[in-house]
């Protein structure tokens, strides 16, 4: 079929004016396409990655699962791989991801001057954090009970703790923490003593300890931040409600700080497109996508100084988080498994 002369003037104006809004020095790359491995699951990513496309061209073709399958596939898929970027949304995932050998290692100074050095390592780089809070219940405990993660292990909070499973893996990050700032014959008391604490069998996710804690099934958890956010502004009216019988904690702010958990993500070794992987990575970094990336799961951003307009997190309060370097807890993590088994953290 032949085009009439009014509808090829439009396609081309059309075009001009696509390629107008790339801004100068992003050359459309015509049908080029970043295969992203991503095992973190928030529908406000949508709008980050057609951000991305919309500033160079690059569509983004998101392959989801859990960390673990993804991993798995990567490896499986060995040199054929169609991934460029692997992303997720806890630090053990990463170590884990770079210990099965899957990332190509990224020099960027974009990358390394934005993204402070505890929260990258030669392998990937961290996003967003989020904070592994207490939360306790006002009618039960004041916050003086509770000012750290050992005074959970006191045993004036016998029967009153609950817990996720202990080979969660956000339980081993934060035991693994542990392990780091404390030794293990240490750590290894203490999850002893928060055995002896328990309410129940550990059991659930975050939000659930958060929900028992208010119910009153038991007085405090840990939970990161972001799912107490989550109820904070939650449309439910009976959500909000429950969260107005909880307390916070920031945790240790008189010695380590408030543990840390990361979102991140790096370049997959048998990426055919690294110029575009790359291009990617630092585009998780500029301002915008940081901003995205923390508000849309009410995570901070892991670039400092830019404000991220979220009245959860502004009520929440400013608080010193551990500066471990993230990459460091990967070292721990089968200690922190062993070491929970053998305290009968199941
Ligand atoms: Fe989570």
């Amino acid at each position: 079929m032949q085009m009439n002369q009014p509808t090829v003037k439009r396609k081309f104006l059309a075009l001009f004016a696509l390629v107008l809004s790339t801004g100068a020095g992003n050359v459309l790359a015509d049908g080029a396409v970043l295969n992203l491995y991503s095992a973190r699951h928030y529908q406000s990513d949508e709008a980050l990655y057609a951000n991305f496309t919309k500033q160079t061209g690059i569509k983004v073709n998101r392959i989801e699962g859990k960390a673990q399958e993804l991993i798995e596939r990567i490896s499986n898929e060995g040199a054929n791989s169609p991934a460029d970027v692997f992303i997720t949304a806890d630090a053990a995932s990463l170590a884990v991801a770079a210990a099965r050998g899957i990332f190509a290692p990224v020099r960027s100074t974009v990358l390394e001057t934005r993204i402070p050095a505890h929260l990258r390592s030669e392998q990937w780089f961290a996003f967003s954090t989020r904070a592994r809070m207490i939360i306790y219940n006002k009618r039960k405990l004041k916050a003086e009970d509770v000012p750290t993660y050992e005074a959970l292990a006191d045993p004036k909070l016998k029967g009153l703790y609950c817990s996720i499973p202990g080979g969660h893996i956000y339980n081993l990050t934060w035991v693994a923490a542990q392990i780091a700032h404390r030794g293990e014959a240490e750590t290894e008391a203490w999850a002893r003593g928060l055995v002896a604490n328990l309410a129940r069998a550990p059991k659930g996710g975050d939000t659930d300890q958060i929900k028992s804690v208010a119910s009153g099934e038991c007085a405090v958890a840990v939970s990161n931040s972001y799912y107490l956010a989550r109820l904070m502004g939650s449309e439910r009216v009976e959500e909000r409600n429950l969260v107005k019988r909880l307390g916070i904690v920031w945790p240790n702010q008189e010695s380590y700080g408030t543990h840390i958990n990361v979102s991140g993500g790096g370049m997959v070794k048998s990426s055919k497109n690294r110029d575009a992987a790359v291009r990617f990575l630092e585009y998780l970094a500029s301002d915008e996508a940081q901003r995205y990336l923390a508000n849309g799961n009410n995570e901070w951003p892991a670039v400092p100084n830019v404000a991220v307009n979220n009245e959860e997190l502004a009520e929440m309060g400013k608080f010193k988080a551990d500066n471990l370097p993230i990459g460091k807890l990967a070292q721990q993590l089968s200690a922190a498994q062993k070491l929970l088994d053998r305290a009968g953290y199941r």
